[in-house]
């Protein structure tokens, strides 16, 4: 055997570089293979959500990925090329996430980062490696081709497949990938464009049964296009040139566009698929290997992410031999359902935007532009906007890890409620890489009962804090009285009660 390790990932894309980041932070060994020979050059995914950028500020990542890109605050509405309608996007999701909004940076850029993060500690990518095979037993095995053409042995604990819409590890698998695939061709550009109606806003032009966005970039009169070919366009993806692009946009826009430079383009076939499972035996698949479906909301990298973020500290426990296969079954479980939820919605979003049926394209044409404005202002409408497309709201309510009682506003197995106490964000106090039990409102002989309890059965496995029953907290948790919170590594809620007896606790803690 050439080398040993505890994880292979297979893949060094965002949602590879990104589980490394998060082993990383649990101290867990593993070697990464890819068969390019750097990070990314191209723009790809522009979008990043909020909970993206949580996570990342949990590593210290987080302000250093804003710096390179640029907020998206507006989004005006076009048709023929004329500004129809405006929304203010600068205050979508303030009070619900310390980063309230979408930021637009290139997937190039956001691809070094991480690298840069991975470097740092000491470890690095295998570059222009590629994972030709791989033999799932009482460990993985796993040949790697290597640059000069001759194999490296790889064996690992377990293995992760983070390679792409045409994984290897899913196909090896067994697994399959159902779905659709989008009758449309796509476009995307990058470009440097002088656009007449400013750079402070995403914009979005309406033509009859197509939709164009315009996305600022960082950088003066940059900017990312992205469209369709409409339906029975007969080119294949490679056939078709810049021009054509060109031409469709300015067709659909029903004016001409003064684009001074072309950075990127590509044109591609987008589908709409998942797994019909996260894992088998010791091997897993996250990201692009796991589900893809159409741009609409840019969910795709950063669910890819949240893959990684979930998998990671189950694999630590299970590799410190402190959790069973039962936790590490929970990412199916988890995962799966997130990704058949993400599959409809975004069909759903992208049906409406690109729908060629009468009644579809009057709405979305000629009412959509002039009320969506006005919806964001009731916070009902906004909170939910931004819950959906910020990643936030995802929920593993009701699954095997959420327990508790009823009667709080959030559910155990939500995302730990954001907010701010003294001035101070909560998450500050929640970045180590542990199980918390938050008591909040506890009086100080019940903290250290429960102290004494968890001490003497988890050691150090888990931080405990105690917090006053402030304001903030009440309207966060709907809860008036005292009560605990245990929160998983990945900040969401394992177990929620009003109940402050460690025997409860315990009894869901053991098990896994
Ligand atoms: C034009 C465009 C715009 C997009 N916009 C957004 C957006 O705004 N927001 C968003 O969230 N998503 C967006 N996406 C989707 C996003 O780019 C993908 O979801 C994301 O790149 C997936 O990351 P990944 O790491 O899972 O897969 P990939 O990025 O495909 O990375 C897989 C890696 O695995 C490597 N690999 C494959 N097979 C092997 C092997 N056998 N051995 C070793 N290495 C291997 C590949 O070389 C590759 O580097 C967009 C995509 C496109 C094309």
């Amino acid at each position: 055997m050439d080398l040993q390790t505890d994880i292979l990932i297979v893949g060094a894309g965002p949602t590879g570089l990104a589980l490394a980041c998060q082993l990383i932070r649990y101290g867990v060994r593993f070697v990464i293979v890819d068969t390019k020979d750097s990070t990314t050059p191209f723009s790809r995914a522009i979008g990043v959500q909020a909970r993206t950028l949580e996570i990342y500020d949990q590593i210290g990542l987080a302000d250093e990925l804003i710096s390179l890109g640029h907020r998206a605050e507006k989004v005006k509405f076009l048709k023929d090329g004329v500004v129809r309608g405006e929304a203010d996007l600068s205050e979508l999701g303030v009070g619900l996430s310390p980063f309230p909004y979408v930021l637009l940076v290139e997937q190039g850029l956001h691809e070094k980062l991480l690298y840069q993060y991975i470097r740092d500690n000491d470890c690095d990518v295998l570059w222009q490696h590629e994972m030709v095979s791989f033999v799932d037993g009482d460990d993985v095995t796993a040949e790697v081709r290597k640059p000069d053409g001759s194999t490296l042995s790889i064996r690992a604990k377990y293995l992760v497949g983070c390679d792409g819409a045409k994984s290897r590890v899913r196909r090896d698998l067994g697994l399959t990938f159902e779905g659709d695939t989008v009758e449309r061709l796509f476009y995307v550009a990058d470009v440097e464009l002088n656009w007449p109606h400013g750079h402070d806003a995403l914009q979005i032009n309406l033509g009859e049964d197509n939709l164009t966005a315009f996305f600022p970039l960082k950088g003066e009169d940059r900017w990312r296009l992205v469209g369709t070919f409409p339906e029975g366009h007969k080119k294949d993806e490679g056939d078709i040139l810049y021009d054509e692009i060109e031409r469709q946009i300015e067709h659909d826009m029903g004016s001409k566009l003064d684009i001074t430079k072309v950075n990127w383009f590509s044109v591609y076939n987008v589908h709409s698929r998942a797994v019909n499972a996260f894992s088998k035996g010791r091997c897993f698949v996250a990201g692009d290997a796991a589900h893809i479906h159409t741009p609409a909301g840019a969910q795709g990298m950063n669910t890819g992410i949240q893959d990684g973020y979930n998998l990671a500290w189950k694999l630590a426990l299970a590799l410190k031999g402190k959790a069973d296969g039962a936790l590490l079954a929970t990412y199916n479980e988890e995962r799966l359902r997130n990704a058949q939820a993400l599959l409809k919605t975004t069909d759903r979003v992208f049906e409406f935007a690109a729908s060629d049926e009468w009644l579809v394209s009057v709405v979305r044409n000629n009412v959509f532009p002039y009320v969506f404005g006005t919806a964001l202002k009731f916070d009902i409408v906004k909170n939910e906007i931004f819950s959906i497309v910020s990643q936030i709201g995802i929920s593993y309510s009701g699954l095997k890890l959420s327990s508790g009682t009823d009667g709080f506003a959030v559910e155990p197995g939500e995302r730990m409620p954001w907010f701010e106490a003294d001035g101070k964000s909560i998450y500050s106090s929640l970045t180590s890489p542990a199980f918390h039990l938050l008591l909040f409102g506890a009086d100080s002989e019940v903290c250290s009962g429960l102290r004494q309890a968890m001490r003497s059965k988890w050691q150090d496995d888990i931080e405990i804090q105690e917090h006053p029953l402030q304001e903030a907290v009440k309207k966060a948790f709907g809860c008036e009285s005292p009560f605990l919170v245990l929160l998983r590594p990945d900040n969401y809620i394992g177990y929620l009660s009003d109940d402050l007896s460690a025997e409860k606790l315990n009894e869901y803690l053991a098990r896994y």
